[in-house]
This record gives C-alpha cells, structure tokens and sequence, in this order.
C-alpha cells in the first residue's frame, strides 16, 4: 500500500532510499537543508570496497553493497578495482587469506605484474592485492542520479529547507515540522548523516555519533595514468574520470579515529601531495582544492539502519556510506513495503543503544 513517506536528508543515503521508495510507488518528499550531497556525500573519497571491514557480518553487507551497486547501473560509479599494498608481511598474509576465506575476488600480484598495471606508479611494492569487484563513486554525481530516479518516479525534493522536528500522536509520527512549514507523514526516514542524532533525540531515540573529520585534496587534472585505486602504505589514491587526482590526507582514512585533524588543513593538504607526489613523481602535481566533511560514524563505528522510537521512525546513517548506499537504498525499501526484515541488516538496528 502506497504511503506517505518523507525522507530527511538528500545524501547518497537518503537519495537511495527515495529512489527505491519511489519506484515501490510511495508518496516520497526528501527534505534537506541545503541541498544535493551537501555534506558527507559530496566530500567523500568514494571507494566502493569490502575488503575493509569490521567482521564478517560488515563484510557481508559491503559485498552485497558491491553487487547492488552493479545492479544500480549507475553513470559516474567508475569499475577500476583496486591495488592493495597498504601492508607487508603478516598483516598482507592475514588479509589475503580473510578475503579468500570469504570467497572475495582477489588476485595476489607480484611487482613486475604491478608495474605492468600501473606503469607509472614509481614506488613499487614487492607485491599487491588486486581486489578486481571493487568501485569509485563521485558522490555529488551519483546522489544526483538517484534523486533524478526518485523524481522520475514522482518523488518531491525540498532543498533550503530546515527539518526542526517531528510530531507524533498516539505513539507514531504524524508530520515533520521544518522551516517551510508541516508536512504529513505515515513514515519519515532520517538519513540526515550527523544531523541524525539532533533530529531522533527528541523522539526519546538515543543515537551518539563520533566526531570524526575527514580532509580530501584534490589535484589540478593531468592525463590518464592511474587506472586503480590505490591502496599504498599511507595513502589512499585515485584518480578521477576528469583527470584530478582525489586523496584523503589521512592513512587508511575509513578507520581514521582522529577526533581533530592534527595540523591545519593546508599543512595536511601539503604533506598528503608530497605523498602522492612520491608515489608519481613523474607528474607534475598541484594542489587545486581541499574539502573537509565530518563523516557519520555512529558510536560503535557500525552502521545504524531500522525503525526507532514511535511508529513509523526509521533511521538510516552510516559511515561507508558509499560503498553501502545501494544495498540501503534496496533494503529499506523492501523493509518500508513489505513490512519485512532483512537479515543483512539484523546487526545495525538502533536498538542496540537504547540498552
Ligand atoms: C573525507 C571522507 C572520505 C570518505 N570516504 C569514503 C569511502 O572511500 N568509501 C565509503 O564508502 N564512504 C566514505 N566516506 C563516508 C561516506 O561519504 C558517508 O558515509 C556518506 O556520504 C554518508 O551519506 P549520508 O547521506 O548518510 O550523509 P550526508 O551526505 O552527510 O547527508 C546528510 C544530509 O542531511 C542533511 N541534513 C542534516 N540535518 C538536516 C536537517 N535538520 N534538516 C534537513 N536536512 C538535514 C544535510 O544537509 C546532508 O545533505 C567518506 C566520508 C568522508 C567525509
């Protein structure tokens, strides 16, 4: 049965989740204060992985990320896979046999192999991982794409426009109030990154995120040579279909637990070219532009999907959010419609703060 369904926050997250609600024939407004990828999503490193993962539930959930990316067929996802080559040694042994424990496409590659598939790449590692499923996403783009589906399917999106709070009678949601007035809802989906806990506190929905900032630079645009995501001791790398290079200034920056960034933006930003400069050395590299976001990363570091609070509440934010955008968006759909449960989404629930 149709229902009236508003989601707050047009980030990869909630983008997704419209554009599944949308096509399963709901009555969809996405609400967001500012805009299209205004946040996290639009200043995002865009690394579509499951080789990074917390335990082999989380790495179930991202490979399926992975597939539902390929069911997406989304423009702007970019299948270069990636060169592992972070460690050495016992942790490059552990990784390897974790992922083929999991059955994940993985290639062990030796250095003449590397230099064949990265010509360019001067520092060469005595040997790789190839991780040939894996994916980049530009976040702003692909958050367009699906709002555009969501809208092609009759969604409304509210852009400037402030969620102030939800009302509820009788135990279940019944509007959300923002800055251009009340709007009625049977359910509303907060996928408002970290405005998600501000937003669900009042409802009694306790939701502690952490505070974890996370500085991207982006290079002037040089041709075509580097087809991977890189993985290298240090630093992360990629570059962009335009010909710009993107790299977090942060090491292994999906488990970054740094609370502050430890020196100004501009000295990171430096010390991060300098790195990739090294990996290249052969371009000639410069700086055109840093972005910082915070990322939504919920107290445990896992992400928090399902319903909360009165009826028709349901939270969705997570960090890795690009790599799992796509598997959300399809199973909160199925969840909102059929009034199911999906088992890859049995560990995330909410609940597991209110204890
Ligand atoms: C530097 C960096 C690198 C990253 N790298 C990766 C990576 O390589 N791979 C990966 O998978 N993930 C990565 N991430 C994480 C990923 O980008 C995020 O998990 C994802 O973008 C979160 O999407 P979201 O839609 O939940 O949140 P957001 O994109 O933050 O969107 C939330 C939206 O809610 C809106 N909003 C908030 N409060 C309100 C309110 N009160 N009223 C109305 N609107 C509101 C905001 O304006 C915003 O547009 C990275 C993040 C950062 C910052």
């Amino acid at each position: 049965m149709s229902q009236r369904i508003v989601v707050i926050g047009a980030g990869i997250i909630g983008a997704a989740i419209a554009s599944h609600l949308a096509e399963a024939g709901h009555d969809v407004t996405v609400i967001d204060r500012t805009g299209p990828a205004a946040e996290a999503s639009g200043r995002s490193f865009g690394w579509i992985n499951a080789s990074f993962f917390a335990d082999a539930a989380h790495f179930r959930l991202r490979a399926a990320g992975i597939d539902a990316w390929r069911r997406a067929g989304m423009q702007d996802v970019t299948w270069s896979g990636s060169l592992w080559f972070e460690e050495d040694g016992a942790g490059f042994d552990v990784m390897l046999t974790q992922l083929q424990d999991f059955n994940y496409p993985v290639e062990p590659i030796d250095r003449d192999r590397f230099c064949e598939l990265e010509p360019h790449v001067a520092t060469l590692p005595k040997r790789a991982l190839r991780l040939p499923s894996e994916a980049a996403a530009e976040g702003g783009a692909v958050t367009q794409g699906y709002l555009a589906r969501a809208q092609a399917s009759g969604a409304r999106a509210l852009f400037g426009v402030d969620v102030l709070g939800i009302d509820t009678a009788h135990g279940a949601v019944t509007h959300v109030v923002t800055s251009a007035g009340a709007l009625p809802a049977d359910q509303v989906v907060v996928a408002a990154g970290t405005g998600t806990p501000g937003i669900v506190a009042p409802l009694g929905v306790n939701l502690s995120m952490l505070r974890r900032p996370g500085l991207l630079i982006t290079t002037r645009a040089v041709p075509p040579v580097l087809s991977h995501i890189l993985i290298a001791p240090g630093q992360e790398l990629r570059q962009l279909p335009d010909g710009r290079f993107l790299a977090p200034t942060s090491p292994n920056h999906q488990a970054d637990d740094a609370s502050e960034l430890e020196a100004s933006a501009q000295d990171l930003a430096e010390t991060a070219l300098a790195r990739v400069a090294n990996l290249l050395p052969d371009q000639a590299l410069s700086l055109e532009s840093i972005t910082m976001a915070f990322r939504p990363v919920p107290e445990d570091g896992l992400p928090v999907v399902g319903p909360a609070g009165p009826d028709g509440l349901y939270i969705a934010t997570m960090h890795s959010g690009m790599t799992l955008a796509a598997i959300i968006g399809e199973l909160v759909a199925q969840e909102l419609t059929n009034g199911g449960t999906a088992d890859l989404l049995a560990p995330y629930r909410p609940g597991r703060f209110s204890a």
